[in-house]
């Protein structure tokens, strides 16, 4: 409980540890950030400060991430692109599980139902998991800046006191052991149910908050489904069972087995999308994954849907998925939830990351999209000279017109993929699907007259990050204006021929 426990970080070697070490005019030195939460945003920001010569303490108020509770109950996938590595790769850290000279690479994920895989644009890409990535990211914060940022567990943030500039913090298992910390700059990295965020909507006028959208289904993780080891069917007293053993390994469990750790992620979902099943082959050799649904099933029921709505999914795993995430385990987390604030900030308070611009797992883009914040806070601080009167605002400036960008391709992906029909939602669906398939159009059109390199040409520079989210957002629209101008010319010219 507290500051961070003692642990085995390799030291640096002197000439990076040297390098390191902001100059004695660092902008940063002498001045003290809080961050709140110690999440992948809130972890490489408090590094890329660090790198400044800013003092930073974390504070978290879950316990210490360690890479051996990942195969518990709480993580879940994610899959990290190039916009999201490059944040990463700025703070100067190599975190293990995304290191481009260590990690295994990702190529993108399998649809289990049709058995037809989807190839992710070309960059470099990592399935990680969410607990993997904050543990394997605090170990870098220490090992690059352990005398600059310290992290504080078991600390959630109570409240704030915005003109003496001071953050309450109290033991989540014990409330009357209260902690002050007093800041130059708060940073609110707490994620999609933030604390800080409520509390700027609270005091701060003109902080205003939205939910545009909110996804009614639940997860839960499971952990350590066999693939090599995938039991036998049970004896019989055929002489041949070993053989028999061997072709009765479902062919979905044998594919998995030809690939190799982390290269894929493996989807099967209901016809009508309402219980999907996700998972990833992890370094030891076994399935982690999660299951998403609209309710929480006793594991009977569990298996029995299980069985209905993904026939496919093989049925030792249905067993050991239901086994886990019956009722009667572990409480459903929600996700999904696409909130919009109106600015990124208050007095000396920033939010960032999903606290400021949470989005659903639909595009896959939270993470990401929360760690570019990270190195755009940073690029504010150099441009306002550090000037901590004026960094938050100017952030909000130079931020929100991308991450609302982000916000809008996913609010269009929701309605354009997630079933529910409804009066309110009809328009939007409408909508969505009308821009993607004119823009498709005109996409596959411009690629066969040499106008575009690709007919995926904005997908792939979206995840590549080669343009502003604003850009591609624009760039979309453009290109439907485009494809209902041909689809106009077209049904001309079959009227006038
Ligand atoms: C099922 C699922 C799949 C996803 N897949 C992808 C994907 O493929 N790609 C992608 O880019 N993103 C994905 N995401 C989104 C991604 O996980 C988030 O966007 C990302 O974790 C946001 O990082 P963050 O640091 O802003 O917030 P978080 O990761 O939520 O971290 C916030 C931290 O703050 C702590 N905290 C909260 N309140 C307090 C408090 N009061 N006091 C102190 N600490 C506090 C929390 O314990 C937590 O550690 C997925 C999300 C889910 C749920």
């Amino acid at each position: 409980m507290g500051t961070a426990p003692a642990q085995t970080i390799e030291p640096l070697p002197q000439q990076l540890s040297d390098a390191l070490e902001p100059p004695a005019d660092a902008p940063g030195l002498g001045r003290r950030m809080v961050v709140v939460g110690a999440g992948p945003a809130g972890t490489v920001t408090a590094m890329l400060l660090a790198k400044r010569g800013y003092t930073v303490e974390v504070f978290e108020r879950r316990g210490w991430p360690s890479r051996a509770l990942a195969a518990t109950l709480h993580s879940y996938i994610l899959a990290l692109t190039p916009r999201g590595l490059e944040p990463i790769v700025e703070t100067g850290a190599d975190p293990e599980c995304c290191s481009a000279s260590r990690a295994p690479r990702s190529v993108g994920m399998f649809d289990m139902n049709s058995g037809r895989s989807l190839r992710m644009p070309p960059g470099r890409k990592h399935i990680v998991d969410r607990v993997t990535l904050a543990s394997d990211l605090i170990d870098e914060a220490l090992r690059l800046h352990g005398n600059r940022i310290t992290f504080h567990f078991d600390r959630q943030l109570q409240g704030i006191d915005l003109e003496r500039q001071i953050a309450t913090f109290a033991d989540p298992g014990n409330s009357s052991l209260q902690l002050e910390a007093s800041y130059d700059l708060l940073i609110g990295t707490d994620g999609a149910s933030s604390t800080v965020r409520d509390i700027l909507q609270d005091k701060v006028p003109g902080f205003r908050v939205r939910t545009l959208f909110q996804a009614s289904m639940c997860y839960k993780t499971f952990h350590g489904l066999p693939v090599d080891d995938y039991p036998a069917p049970s004896a019989t007293n055929d002489e041949s069972s070993s053989a028999h053993a061997q072709s009765a390994v479902p062919s979905e469990v044998a594919l998995i087995g030809t690939h190799n750790c982390r290269e894929f992620t493996y989807n099967w979902r209901s016809p009508k999308s309402d219980v999907m099943v996700s998972m990833w082959k992890a370094e030891d050799g076994r399935m982690h994954g999660l299951l998403a649904a609209h309710d929480d099933l006793a594991e009977a029921e569990q298996e029995r849907r299980l069985a209905a709505a993904t026939p496919k999914l093989p049925a030792e795993w249905r067993r050991q998925i239901a086994a886990q995430t019956g009722s009667q385990g572990q409480l459903p987390s929600s996700f999904g939830k696409i909130v919009r604030c109106s600015q990124f900030h208050g007095p000396r308070v920033v939010v960032i990351g999903d606290a400021s611009h949470s989005v659903t797992s639909t595009l896959g883009q939270g993470c990401v999209t929360a760690l570019e914040s990270c190195s755009a806070l940073a690029a504010t601080f150099a441009a306002c000279g550090d000037d901590l009167d004026r960094v938050p605002a100017a952030f909000t400036r130079a931020r929100a017109p991308d991450a609302h960008a982000v916000q809008d391709l996913e609010l269009m992906q929701v309605h354009a993929m997630v079933p529910g029909l409804s009066a309110w939602r009809l328009p939007a669906i409408l909508y969505a699907r009308t821009v993607k398939a004119l823009a498709l159009l005109a996409s596959l059109v411009f690629y066969k007259i040499g106008l575009l390199p690709s007919s995926v040409y904005l997908y792939s520079a979206f995840f590549a990050g080669v343009l502003p989210v604003r850009a591609i957002k624009r760039n979309l629209h453009l290109l439907a204006a485009a494809g209902a101008g041909l689809l106009t010319l077209f049904v001309w010219y079959l009227l006038l021929s």
